[in-house]
């Protein structure tokens, strides 16, 4: 019994005791305030931690300051503060101590005039700026810009904007405001906007940044209490479709050979900076998955493309036979699970053994799926322009090609030609089969997207 009012008794002043006062979250050291009959009354200099200026300090009077933003010329005795110059609250004497030429106030009442935000509960007492809160952030496609809309609790201080340097988009600056969460982050599925982050940055601050899938030409920005609105206007038309173009293998890994020397990686990359200077003008974004002789994963590849919201992927290869190298024409591959044994066969040449990698390839398939009848309709526009090129034409083929599992929207592999056929060489080496080749793809590509 005895040793069951003790704890209890110790449980009691600890709890009493653990009662901590914190400035702005920050825990304030127990010489700079008094507790009396359960009240606390902190040292005003102290708010020179939050930046407040402290002058004229007389046991008649004090002067708090910060910023341009709060004043309070306070006359304790006389209990009565001047607040922004203009108006006067009424206050009572008892709430004040004159201590060795320092003025100690109770936190209700320093709350007040140091225009702060007081509360306590069990862990403490807590004084902090009075800042406006985020409520939400959105975004929003309009017909020809894009809107982002940032709520706030209560009217921010300040606000400032600033272009994104590594990638395109905003920073902007919001001060005197706070999360009430860590951080806020939001996805967002267009090719426009890819996603919008805020945190915290300073005690009075926060941070908000609009990562976007394209430059942007400008923006307007519009204030209204606690709205911020910016609209962005971007350098591409909305309505421009977004083709990302795979020139096969590179750097260590030089695909196919000739028997000349000649070099499918290289082939493949000239094929596809041609098709994009083609299409410089017409109204389509063209993106490649590299523009130099340079090794990337396949799963990267198709990440390029899955990051830019593209609307098709081409990717660009040549065969090689060596058993028959009269054989010659092109071949174009959409995905799919097949069981053609050559289709495998050449899917394992070009990629990974996918007997080992069904399971991945499977999941992703799935979401996959909706796009495949429109890769099989790239497939079939591409057979009309090989054929309208007196190109020998061998087949479409449903196959298992990791960079086309991993893209998500229609996406096709064009084996262009044989390069083991030295009279394909010959023509890839002057160049003919560079520009015919860059020619079927690029107005494949128009009709796929119906562009003139
Ligand atoms: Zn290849």
């Amino acid at each position: 019994m005895r040793k069951l009012l003790i704890s209890i008794f110790l449980l009691i002043t600890l709890s009493f005791f653990s009662k901590e006062l914190y400035l702005q979250w920050k825990k304030v050291d127990n010489n700079n305030y008094i507790e009396k009959n359960n009240n606390i009354f902190l040292n005003i200099s102290y708010l020179e931690k939050l930046g407040y200026i402290i002058m004229g300090t007389s046991e008649n009077m004090f002067i708090l300051k910060l910023d341009d933003t709060w004043s309070a010329v306070v006359f304790p005795k006389a209990e009565v503060a001047i607040i922004n110059s203009s108006e006067s609250i009424s206050l009572n004497s008892e709430d004040f101590m004159y201590i060795n030429k320092k003025y100690f106030v109770k936190l209700n009442i320093l709350a007040k005039i140091a225009n702060l935000e007081y509360f306590k509960n069990s862990k403490g007492y807590y004084l902090n700026y009075k800042l406006a809160k985020l409520k939400s952030i959105d975004g929003f496609l309009m017909k020809d810009r894009l809107r982002i809309i940032m709520e706030f609790s209560a009217k921010p201080e300040k606000f400032e904007i600033y272009p994104l340097t590594a990638v395109p988009g905003y920073l902007i600056k919001v001060f005197g405001v706070e999360i009430p969460e860590v951080s806020f982050s939001k996805e967002f599925n267009n090719k426009f906007l890819s996603r919008i982050k805020a945190m915290q940055h300073s005690q009075k601050e926060i941070w908000v940044t609009i990562i976007l899938g394209a430059e942007a030409k400008k923006y307007t920005k519009l204030e209204e209490n606690g709205r911020i609105m910016l609209d962005i206007e971007m350098t591409e038309d909305f309505t421009k479709p977004v083709v990302v173009i795979d020139p096969g293998h590179g750097a260590f890994d030089p695909g196919a050979l000739g028997y000349l020397g000649t070099r499918e990686k290289d082939m493949a990359l000239k094929v596809a900076l041609k098709t994009k200077e083609i299409l410089k003008n017409k109204n389509i974004r063209v993106y490649l998955t590299r523009d130099t002789d340079k090794f990337i994963e396949l799963y990267n590849r198709a990440k390029i493309a899955n990051d830019l919201h593209a609307d098709l992927f081409i990717s660009i290869h040549l065969n090689s036979y060596l058993e028959n190298r009269s054989v010659r024409g092109s071949e174009v591959y959409y995905f799919s699970f097949s069981d053609d044994k050559y289709a495998r066969k050449i899917a394992r040449k070009e990629n990974l053994d996918m007997n080992d990698n069904k399971d991945i390839i499977q999941s992703r398939v799935i979401e996959k799926k909706n796009s495949i009848p429109e890769s099989k309709k790239m497939a079939e526009i591409l057979k009309k322009y090989i054929e309208k090129n007196k190109i020998p034409f061998r087949s479409t083929n449903a196959a298992e090609f990791a960079v086309l599992a991993y893209t998500k929207c229609p996406a096709v592999l064009f084996e262009l030609e044989f390069l083991s056929n030295p009279i394909v060489e010959v023509n890839f080496i002057s160049g003919k089969y560079v520009d015919l080749f860059a020619k079927i793809i690029a107005e494949s590509i128009m009709e796929y997207f119906n562009v003139k």
